[in-house]
Parts: structure tokens; sequence; C-alpha cells
């Protein structure tokens, strides 16, 4: 079959022939319907080789949706032919975290080398993808895999995110979004869907900011320093409730704390460079939260699906073949995108 893969360090993804792969015991084998490209991808890309841990070659892809098409010995209660969507943080769905479906922070996936599909184990920019075990898909029903294909990634991850803050955002409030990408403009849908707030939207790109409204914000600004009065007079002066920030470098994290009112959230989501100085006398206002999150969990991504389905949740995509997936990546690490890449296998 086709693959996308990471071949060496430093080179960009190329496509290549492999094996097509047999499902063994308890796992399940789908027929990709759709891929999604993700900025995390370019990261582990553009790391150095004393820092890669995700084993070469690489098949891409931790956005996965596809069409069961094999099943391993042992699968019971799934039928051939029905369309999932992939739950990609995988874990032991023993422990603790994983009972109540939070793999993503599963405690045993390092002990075991347990790792997400695309980042670490074959991912979904493939023919043909193994998901290990049925707990990880989520049937699709009506939704098309090529539209909704991201939301396992780019939706689940700011849902999880907002969740965190819906507190914090009663009507009245502030949420600000820096970073109109993939993630970024799924986030401004779900806080117009989740919440009253005001939302404002930042980014460097014009073409960002014009998909930001398109989406629903109410404003966007140009991402740079002189934003934080704006925003802030937006307020009257109070400061934001929760703000999201899909970039993370230094600039923006600087710009997040100077922000935030007191007593509001700051949720670091993109895995820029940047870091934050913590603690009483710290550049912060009273009583601030900071969280880092990662991905979501199980059951909220059978939230974002049925989001998707009620509130009409768009990812705004872009559509690429197999043998296309290179140009992709060429166009995410250009900031040549808008909204999300798919790639159609
Ligand atoms: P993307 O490339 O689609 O979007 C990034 C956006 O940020 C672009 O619109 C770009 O114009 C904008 N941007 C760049 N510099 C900026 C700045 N200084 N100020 C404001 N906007 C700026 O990326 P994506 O796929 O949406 O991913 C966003 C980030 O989230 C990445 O760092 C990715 O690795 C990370 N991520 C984290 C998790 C998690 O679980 N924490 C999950 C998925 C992705
Ligand atoms: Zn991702």
């Amino acid at each position: 079959m086709k693959a996308l893969q990471y071949r060496a360090i430093g080179q960009p993804p190329e496509v290549v022939d492999i094996d097509t792969p047999e499902p063994g015991p308890g796992q399940v084998r789908l027929k990709v319907t759709a891929a999604g490209v993700c900025h995390s991808d370019e990261f582990i890309m553009s790391l150095p080789e004393n820092e890669y841990i995700y084993g070469l070659p690489l098949t891409l892809g931790h956005e996965g949706a596809g069409v069961v098409d094999r099943v391993g010995d042992g699968v019971q209660y799934i039928e051939e032919g029905t369309s999932m969507a992939v739950y990609g943080p995988w874990g032991c769905g023993l422990c603790y975290e994983c009972s109540s479906g939070r793999e993503n922070y599963c405690r045993n996936a390092a002990k075991f080398g347990i790792v997400p599909p695309g980042l670490g184990a074959p991912g979904a920019m493939a023919e043909y993808l193994i998901v290990d075990s049925p707990r990880h898909l989520l049937p699709l029903g009506d939704l098309d895999p090529v539209q909704n294909v991201s939301l396992t990634d780019a939706g689940l991850t700011p849902y999880h995110a907002i969740k965190g803050s819906l507190e914090k955002l009663p009507s009245g409030a502030t949420a600000v979004v820096i970073g109109v990408g993939g993630l970024g403009h799924v986030a401004v849908q779900i806080l117009r869907a989740m919440t009253a707030a005001t939302v404002v939207a930042l980014d460097i790109d014009e073409a960002k900011l014009n998909l930001a409204t398109d989406v629903g914000a109410h404003y966007t600004f140009p991402s740079e320093p002189g934003a934080v009065d704006l925003v802030r007079d937006l307020t009257g002066g109070r400061g934001v409730d929760a703000l999201f920030d899909f970039v993370t470098n230094q600039a923006t994290l600087d710009m997040g704390q100077a922000m935030v009112g007191s007593q509001g959230d700051q949720v670091l989501v993109g895995v820029g460079a940047g870091t934050l100085p913590v603690g009483l006398g710290a550049t912060s206002a009273w009583e601030t939260s900071i969280r880092a999150p990662y991905w979501g969990s199980r059951s909220e991504l059978f939230e974002v699906l049925d989001l998707a389905r009620g509130e009409g949740i768009n990812v705004h995509t872009e559509v690429f073949s197999l043998d296309e997936a290179p140009a992709a990546y060429e166009k995410l690490k250009n900031n040549q995108l808008l909204g999300r890449a798919v790639v159609v296998p």
C-alpha cells in the first residue's frame, strides 16, 4: 500500500510503497477515508536527531478516519463497513485515567511504550491503518469523514482546553484565541457554540483573521504587542477571562499574560518554546490559572462529534491526495494553509 513516511531527520516526508498490515489479535484494520495534517507533525519533523523520539520510518497521521475493513482474532461487537473516527491518544485502558476515558493521560503509556498512531505507531496517512483496540474507534455516523476527520485533534484538543475554562466564560466574559490555524479556527467555533462570551481572535496573517471572522469571532486583531491595549479596552480594562494560545512562543505568552485579568485562565495549547514566570510578584494578574492541556478524553471526542452534528462545527478543509501530501506539509510549514489540510488516500 501507499503511505506517507517521515524517513530521515530533517528531510521532507515521502510517499512510499509498504506492505499492507494485517490486524493482530484484538486489533482493527481500517481502510482510511481521511487523515488530517497537524502542526505537531511539522514540529516533530523539525526536531534535531537527539530530541526525536518517534521512530523512523514513521508513517504520519494522528488524525484518522476510515471504514472497518478487517478485524483481528477476538474482536467483537464491531461491523465491517462502519465509518469510524480514530481516538488518537491511546492508553492502556486499565489505569484510573483510562477508566475515566482520559487515555491522553494514561499512567502506563510510557511504561508499556504505548504511542499514538502517527506519533510513534504507524499513522493514518496510508491506505490502511491498524487501530490497536476497538476502544479507540468512534462511529462517525452521518458525518462526512473528510470534513470531520480533524475533529479528532483540531476539534478535540481545543474542546478539552475550552471545557476546562467554561465556568470562567459566562455571558459578558471575553475569550481570546491566539493563532487561528487548524486548531484555532475550530476553537473559535467551539467558544461560540458553548459559551456566550465575546470571542476575540489574534493572528499574524490577514487571511487567518478573515477566516476567524467567517467562523464567528466577534473581533480580530493582528497579533502584536499593541493588541494588549486593544483587547484590554474591549473588556473595559478588566482583562480577558480565558485565553487559548495555539502558538506559545515567547511573544504570544508575554502578550497573553498581559491580557488575562485576575482569576482568568491562560491556556497553553501550542508547542512553542516560550516559558512563563509564575508566582507571587510575577507579571500575571491575581489568581490567574495557567494550564497546558494535551489532546482530550474519549468521552470528549464523542461530545465533539455530537457538537459537530448539532451546532454544525465546520472544519475549513483543503483536500490533498496521498501523492500530494508532501505538498500539504510544505504549505503547512510556510503557513499557507487555511484551516486544515486533509489527505484522502
Ligand atoms: P497551524 O499551523 O494550523 O496554525 C498555527 C496558526 O498560528 C497559524 O494561523 C499562524 O498564522 C498562527 N501564528 C503563528 N505565529 C503567530 C503569532 N506570533 N501570533 C499569532 N498567531 C500566530 O497549527 P495547528 O495545527 O493549529 O497547531 C497549533 C499548535 O498546537 C501547534 O503548536 C501544535 O503543535 C499544537 N498542538 C498541540 C496539541 C496539544 O495537545 N497540546 C494538539 C495538537 C496541536
Ligand atoms: Zn495534532
